[in-house]
């Protein structure tokens, strides 16, 4: 079989077994992304993304995750699931990549299919590494040069037929291929997500500042959220969709054909504040959100943005629970966050327990008390130290 026809083959074998984009590329490095990938590690903009700091000298370098390999072929799926509806009053948000099962339990099968049909095209066992996000490489870099699409200015990967509501993922294969030309064309340059992004978390070099994202804070931190930051999370309680919901080349999508994607699947657009608030134990959460994204931020995360929401959308209902959090909580990120929403909604009839917390054994939740007193006392608080930083997340 020539070069040209197993490639075809295998892309046709793929889009049959659902994938909405198939790209080849070989594994030559990625210089010009390498070197806007040092820069951004350089500037401090992977806030503490400890994984991406130390896997830094093999992303460019596909050769180096997996000396074997002759071609990578990055593979599209579209997980758009339609739009928000107006926010019910006590729930927040959730990113839409999450609405339905986790993708990272969903695709990793039809890769493997996919190599296994490989293997009958070619009547002999072949040798590959599939990977579904987890991978140590520029991903929309090769996804580019593999044809698939633009890079935007909100650093999304922006493919034509579903925008940048994609998954991404990665098989590479011990077998030549033909590559496919790489995507030249530049983003339309509306700069719509530029001015859209509530945090400016998006530079004029088109790197993302992790350190000011709401999908970094919300999804990835597992500490303090800067008290700066706080409010402009809005109602985002797990991810943000901003800067793509205005994307021109995001209009007209289609719902995706892959029924794990849609919010009957999972944990849909929105989730009760009182529910998240409600849950008791690391256990519970794990039960409660098996199977879906939402597991990536653990309780002390979810709890933490759900008290954020809560401050940020007036939502009275849940000072009890805010205050049994504050008394209660084992856990200080949590305390701590439901002071300061607590602050925000009810500084003055809260104020036992902001006393009580100036006496609290962690200092981060102290100087969340005081902040909180100060608010009470009807002056204008300031940001004191923004944040002290007990689990290493980084303060803007
Ligand atoms: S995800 Fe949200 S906060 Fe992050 S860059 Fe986009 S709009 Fe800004």
């Amino acid at each position: 079989m020539t070069l040209e026809r197993l490639t075809r083959e295998i892309k046709e074998r793929a889009r049959a077994l659902g994938f909405h984009g198939v790209g080849i590329t070989d594994v030559r490095p990625l210089e010009e992304a390498e070197a806007r990938y040092h820069h951004w590690l350089r500037e401090g903009l992977a806030a503490d993304l400890q994984y991406m700091q130390t896997s830094a000298g093999q992303r460019a370098h596909p050769a180096r995750v997996w000396p074997e390999a002759r071609a990578v072929l990055v593979l599209v799926v579209n997980y758009y699931s339609g739009e928000f509806d107006a926010l019910p009053r006590g729930h927040g948000r959730i990113a839409r990549y999450a609405w339905g099962r986790d993708y990272h339990d969903v695709i990793p099968a039809r890769l493997r299919q996919l190599v296994a049909e490989i293997e009958q095209l070619l009547r002999r066992p072949v040798r590959a590494r599939c990977f579904t996000d987890a991978v140590p490489l520029l991903e929309r870099a090769l996804a580019r040069r593999a044809g698939l699409g633009r890079i935007g200015w909100n650093a999304c990967l922006i493919t034509e037929a579903f925008g940048s509501w994609v998954f991404l993922s990665e098989i590479l294969l011990d077998v030549e291929l033909a590559p496919d030309p790489p995507e030249t064309r530049a983003c339309v340059s509306t700069f719509d997500c530029h001015r859209s992004c509530p945090t400016g978390a998006l530079r004029p070099d088109g790197l993302v500042d992790a350190r000011l994202c709401i999908s970094y804070h919300t999804i990835e931190n597992r500490g303090v959220i800067p008290r700066a930051l706080r409010s402009k999370l809005g109602d985002w309680l797990f991810g943000c969709d901003v800067c793509q919901e205005v994307c021109p080349h995001n209009a007209r999508v289609p719902i995706t054909d892959w029924p794990e994607f849609h919010l009957e699947a999972g944990v849909g657009k929105t989730l009760a504040l009182a529910d998240v608030l409600a849950i008791a134990s690391d256990e519970a959460f794990r039960q409660r959100f098996r199977g879906t994204a939402l597991r990536r931020a653990k309780r002390r995360g979810l709890l933490r943005n759900a008290a954020i929401v809560a401050a940020n959308t007036g939502y009275e209902e849940a000072i009890p629970q805010l205050r049994r959090l504050a008394r209660e909580d084992p856990d200080e990120i949590i305390r701590g966050h439901a002071l300061w929403a607590l602050g925000v909604l009810d500084p003055a009839g809260s104020r036992a327990i902001l006393e009580r917390a100036r006496r609290d054994v962690h200092p981060f939740v102290r100087e969340e008390a005081e902040w909180a007193l100060e608010a009470s006392a009807g002056g204008e608080p300031s940001e004191g130290s923004a944040n002290m930083k007990p689990s290493g997340a980084i303060a803007v």
